[in-house]
């Protein structure tokens, strides 16, 4: 069979993160669904913790298995990071992500060189979550085409690219606390300093976040082409002003929008409470949700005004505190004592749920959430407003299109301190209040926009089938 009728073969290697396994996994199964081979190289610490949290046996070792049952050609296999499997990389993530940074390439490098050495013409391109920083160039080296995944939004991802211009204005490294419209930047209209990501402030400027983003955005520059895990009509000007410059393809949302994912790999890091139960002796939109997703970390204090807010509002509450969220290992209750019995029936702490299927839950009726990307694009999914606190990261972006740009959502404290009066009071005014129905008007209207984006004429599945033409056009 000559070259040209050779089925495509793509490597897929993944980030140890839940928020971006979620869609990477996606992307692969909707790969392998248009008849592409997949190569899918998980970390072996990451992969070893899915086991466990699942108690699978030896056939479960496999993720995609059950891929294969119905016929999708998936490969799995898995490949050692920088550490041992038993080091802690949540509670030591600076030393882990100084050694990814420094180590990893030389290994990825390897690994590829690896596979080809069996069979030089076995892969055609390979796909990278946009934070790797080595993809690129280990693509170009081995003559495959080089495909990154970025699983944010693309004003973030839009920003990132343009950080010669926003250091040219010195808006990079930006300072802390001046606050100044930046109106420059092509496909962004307007965003205010206080918005921008923080590892581009003067604070966290030679932290390893920073330097590893700056290597990143520089790298995701000699990609071939970009995936965006979002949608077309809901960041239009910022991806077509980042055509200028490299093809971009918004094929989102990944993850929760087809059935495949869902029923066919389990990706989820932790074991899962149900939370349906509970929910159901509940009036329709009366219940608030709390989460901050599967990566920050936060302290105490904040922990201990949100659950007095809670408790002072009134309003009953879904919260998932996950192990480690204070980030230094420990397992004990990080809530303020007596706080259970306090809330009583108002209130289920669980230690991690099926978010999205908790979003859907008709009693609950507003998101407290970091604003990560995926818990964004998920509230929207299911049509839910919300309440945002962002922590860190692309996160103050993000409640920036949630509350500024879409209006679907609201600021918990915005510059000021959490306090619980404040939080108690805002709580109860968005759950009660008379903008609930202008945010659930505008967040109905966002779910529609994204059920359509993956109906098969929608903006999302055109941008997946042209980037499958432009792919092949460039492999052969
Ligand atoms: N998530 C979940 N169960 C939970 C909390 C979170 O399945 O109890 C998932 C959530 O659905 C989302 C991911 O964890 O897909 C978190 O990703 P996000 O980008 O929102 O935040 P990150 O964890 O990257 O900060």
């Amino acid at each position: 069979m000559g070259e040209r009728h050779r089925k495509l073969h793509g490597i897929m290697i993944c980030v140890p993160y839940q928020g971006h396994l979620n869609p990477f996994v996606d992307l692969a199964l909707k790969l392998a669904s248009s008849g592409i081979v997949i190569t899918f190289v998980h970390l072996e610490f990451l992969h070893r913790k899915l086991c466990q949290t699942h108690h699978a046996n030896k056939t479960d070792v496999d993720l995609f298995s059950k891929a294969r049952e119905l016929g999708l050609d998936i490969r799995f296999t898995t490949m050692a990071d920088t550490f041992p499997l038993e080091f802690d990389r949540d509670a030591n993530f600076k030393e882990y992500w100084e050694a990814m940074v420094r180590d990893f390439p030389p290994l990825v490098d390897e690994f590829v060189g690896n596979i080809l050495a069996s069979d030089r013409d076995m892969l055609h391109f390979l796909v990278a979550d946009t934070v790797h920083n080595w993809a690129a160039a280990v693509a170009r080296k081995y003559n495959l085409v080089s495909v990154s995944l970025w699983t944010q939004s693309a004003l973030v991802y839009c920003l990132g690219y343009h950080l010669d211009l926003l250091e040219q204005n010195g808006h990079f490294p930006c300072k802390d606390e001046v606050e100044e419209e930046i109106k420059y930047v092509p496909g962004v209209e307007s965003i205010n300093t206080k918005y921008i990501m923080p590892y581009l402030k003067q604070s966290e400027c030679e932290s390893v976040i920073s330097r590893a983003s700056r290597l990143l955005f520089e790298q995701g520059k000699m990609a071939d082409f970009v995936l965006q895990n979002t949608v077309e009509e809901l960041e239009p000007q910022t991806l077509s002003a980042l055509n200028r410059y490299l093809p971009n393809y918004a094929v989102g949302p990944l993850n929760f929008s087809q059935n495949i994912s869902t029923n066919t790999v389990t990706t989820s890091l932790w074991s899962k409470s149900d939370c349906t139960t509970w929910l159901g002796s509940k009036p329709p939109g009366s219940v608030l949700y709390v989460s901050f997703g599967s990566f920050v970390h936060t302290n105490k204090q904040v922990l201990e005004e949100l659950a007095y807010g809670l408790l002072l509002s009134k309003v009953d509450f879904v919260w998932v505190i996950r192990q480690g969220i204070l980030g230094d290992g420990a397992t004990a209750s990080v809530l303020p004592a007596g706080f259970q019995d306090a809330v009583k029936e108002r209130g289920l702490i669980v230690g991690w749920c099926d978010q999205v299927e908790t979003l859907s839950n008709p009693a609950i009726g507003g998101f407290l959430t970091h604003s990560g990307w995926n818990s964004t694009l998920e509230s929207m999914w299911c049509g839910v407003p919300m309440i945002c606190y962002p922590i860190g990261f692309d996160q103050p972006c993000n409640s920036k299109l949630v509350v500024a740009d879409w209006k679907i959502g609201i600021h918990l404290c915005e510059g000021g301190s959490l306090d619980r009066e404040n939080v108690a009071h805002k709580i109860q005014s968005f759950m009660n209040g008379g903008d609930l129905e202008r945010l659930k008007q505008n967040a109905e209207r966002v779910r529609k926009i994204m059920k359509n984006a993956v109906e098969p004429d929608g903006y999302s599945r055109t941008n997946f089938d042209r980037f499958l033409k432009d792919l092949e056009a460039k492999i052969h």
